[in-house]
């Protein structure tokens, strides 16, 4: 039904109701309290919950103070204990309406000897024994319908000009009362009873007007469940959806994995090695492989992607990787290659750098087959770039490309296996609740050997200290420079302002100096001086972020390092540590505002990948973190990703079997569940197609 026809509404509440995204009185039976105030009486001199004063007393007196410009009424109460408040409202005069008494309505509420419910605010906020109250709401006590306001946990709601908090409360107490009968559990009754969940009429009744706390809690975790599961069931039908099959097959070989092992001059870690079974199986199945992989920084990423694209180059097939920025193409090429040494595998870098004839020729030897690895930046999804029969894709550091820029590489062939890599792991269950059509593979341990990064927050001048001693053991050091208002080249100003005085500084040790307004062949320079220790101290731009693998440097310097994300201070840390030295991470911040010094206090605190993910996605919200996704898809009503992560569980579990036993819901039972998943998720995502 319109919310219009609902008592007390009316076509222009409507509009009103419209902006909080109600349509319907189903709408508003569903849009759930922000918060409750527990407005059962307190004691008038202890402090209730929320500061908020409840106080029940009888009209002992009033007064009337008719003053020049505005009017005070004052109302003193008491209770039969003794308690008594005193509550004062000020109106101004308006002089049009002369005759008018603006306190008429107080006056006839506080009549003398009558009850009244009073809900406020001390005036003194800093006083616990001052009696004087700044009223907010009041409600006679002699009438029922006050009762959904007062002595109880009452519901407090998201508003918007126009409406009051008290209106919102009746028109969703009449909707509960007139029409909850017409709700019908949508939740499949075994699901219910499994997990022990209130019913869908006592959850909504009890999400707005709870008897007590454990009532209230029983109601969420019933509403929260039934949207993690309303979701997660969406993305475990969209991904049942893809239907194409591949039309070749992988076999396993040795011509070209085994001599790569044998070259690598370390083992795989065990969760490498799981996680290449993993996909190796995608990669052998019938159905195209999608597996979001997750590891965090240095945990030895590449070596994976790079089994899975030997392993189509084994069954000639091409395959690409794609990396967000040219430098860490670059690095990656380099990697790869020399990875490759020795075997027959030929590979090529294409970036916007590579130009004219070079390009052609690399386009008409990828066209022909000639290129069997194709490493490059987002200029390899470009219209002319043609492969022959690539089948495997790479996708580093996922999360910095859109799902359009990942769809055109998809579709640069058919039926194509595609490998995600993100070093800002989520957890696994969120990852699965967020990328529910996704494979979801993590490295869970980084190789043997590494020493621990210590992470300190200190001044430029201690940190250079810190940074000559370890130069002075031999080590090496990185400076980074934040990008100045998004700009490369204000940043690039900046560095190279600041170099002449850090050559000071760190002299005689040498200075080296790297970011993107290089040639690239300036570039590469840069980083073979450093790599081979021409140079002792590298200053450079966040260009270095990801990719640069030094084993020899120990100590990465981050100037104003409030200015970068946590995701990216992360990355930057892992810079250092990869060898078998200690290594310090020295963030020199330059202005602190909390939520900056909250990262920076995170970042001291842990090392672990996927603890700084999380936090990460709280500080920012998960629809900053995931961006590619529409956002409302991550606006949950009831749940909270981070504190509801049991019931979020639940939901992926009882999903899987939901799915499993019933995948296109046909039966009888899932009717109802269907049409809700319809009602929310078809129109908008395009996928489900249940009807
Ligand atoms: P990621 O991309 O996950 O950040 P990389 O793939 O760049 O990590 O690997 C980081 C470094 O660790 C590289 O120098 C790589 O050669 C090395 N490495 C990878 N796997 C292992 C392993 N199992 N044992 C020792 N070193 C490894
Ligand atoms: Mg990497």
């Amino acid at each position: 039904m319109d919310i219009k026809f609902l008592k007390g509404v009316g076509p222009a509440r409507a509009a009103m109701f419209e902006r909080l995204g109600i349509n319907t009185v189903s709408d508003i039976l569903r849009y759930y309290p922000r918060t409750y105030q527990d407005r059962r009486p307190g004691v008038l001199n202890e402090f209730c919950s929320q500061g908020l004063v409840v106080f029940l007393g009888r009209v002992a007196r009033t007064q009337s103070i008719p003053a020049k410009s505005v009017h005070i009424f004052k109302a003193f109460l008491e209770d039969d204990k003794g308690n008594n408040i005193e509550c004062t409202w000020f109106k101004k005069r308006t002089f049009f309406k002369a005759r008018f008494d603006p306190m008429g309505s107080l006056k006839k509420d506080f009549k003398m000897g009558v009850w009244v419910w009073v809900i406020g605010k001390r005036e003194d906020k800093e006083s616990f024994i001052s009696n004087k109250i700044t009223v907010e709401e009041y409600y006679s006590a002699d009438k029922q319908e006050s009762l959904i306001h007062v002595n109880r946990l009452t519901p407090v709601y998201s508003l918007t000009q126009g409406l009051t908090g008290k209106f919102f409360r009746t028109a969703v107490h009449f909707a509960l009362e007139k029409y909850l009968f017409e709700e019908h559990e949508s939740l499949p009754v075994s699901l219910v009873k499994k997990r022990s969940l209130l019913g869908a009429k006592q959850a909504l009744k009890a999400i707005h007007f709870p008897s007590n706390t454990p009532e209230l809690d029983a109601a969420r975790k019933r509403l929260v469940y039934e949207e993690f599961l309303l979701l997660t069931s969406a993305w475990g039908i969209k991904k049942q959806q893809k239907t194409v099959q591949k039309n070749y097959t992988y076999h396993i070989k040795t011509n070209l994995l085994t001599p790569f092992k044998n070259n690598l001059g370390f083992e795989l870690t065990h969760a490498q090695k799981k996680v290449i079974n993993e996909i190796f199986k995608d990669m052998q199945s019938t159905l195209p492989m999608t597996r979001l992989l997750q590891g965090d920084v240095g945990s030895g990423k590449t070596t994976v992607a790079l089994s899975a694209m030997l392993l189509a180059v084994e069954n000639k097939f091409q395959a690409a990787l794609m990396a967000p920025t040219e430098i860490l193409a670059e690095q990656h090429f380099i990697t790869i290659t020399n990875f490759l040494k020795g075997l027959d595998v030929k590979t090529a870098l294409l970036t916007s750098s590579v130009k004219g004839k070079t390009k052609e020729k690399l386009l008409a030897d990828l066209a022909e087959g000639k290129i069997d690895i194709l490493v490059g930046t987002h200029s390899i999804i470009e219209d002319n770039v043609v492969f022959k029969n690539l089948k495997m894709t790479v996708v580093d550091e996922q999360h910095r490309f859109g799902v359009e820029q990942r769809t055109r590489l998809r579709n640069k062939a058919k039926e194509i296996d595609m490998l995600t890599m993100t070093a800002t792991p989520i957890p696994r269950t969120l990852a699965l609740a967020f990328y529910g059509d996704l494979e979801v593979s993590a490295i869970t341990e980084l190789p043997p050997g590494r020493k621990p990064i210590t992470t300190f927050s200190i001044t430029e001048g201690e940190a250079y200290q810190k940074a000559k001693s370890e130069l002075e053991k031999g080590r090496q050091v990185y400076i980074v420079y934040p990008l100045i208002e998004e700009s490369e080249k204000l940043t690039v100003k900046a560095v190279k302002e600041d170099i002449e005085k850090i050559e000071g500084v760190f002299a005689p040790y040498k200075v080296g100096m790297l970011h993107g307004q290089m040639k690239r062949a300036e570039k590469e320079k840069a980083m073979a001086d450093f790599k081979d220790k021409k140079t002792d101290v590298l200053v450079a731009t966040p260009v270095i972020e990801v990719g640069i693998d030094v084993k020899n440097a120990t100590v990465m310097v981050i100037q104003s390092a409030e200015r970068f994300g946590l995701a990216s201070l992360h990355q930057l840390r892992g810079r250092v540590g990869r060898g078998s030295e200690e290594s310090f991470c020295l963030l020199v911040p330059h202005n602190l505002s909390t939520v900056s010094k909250e990262r920076i206090d995170i970042l001291c605190q842990t090392t672990d990948g996927f603890k700084i993910g999380e936090r990460d996605m709280q500080l920012r919200g998960p629809g900053e973190i995931l961006g590619t996704r529409q956002s409302g898809d991550f606006e949950f009503k009831a749940g909270d990703i981070f504190k509801d992560q049991e019931v979020l569980k639940w939901a992926i579990e009882d999903r899987d079997e939901l799915l499993t036993q019933d995948p296109k819901l046909i039966l009888p039972e899932h009717a109802l569940f269907k049409e809700r998943l319809i009602d929310l998720y078809q129109k908008h995502w395009h996928l489900i197609d249940l009807s």
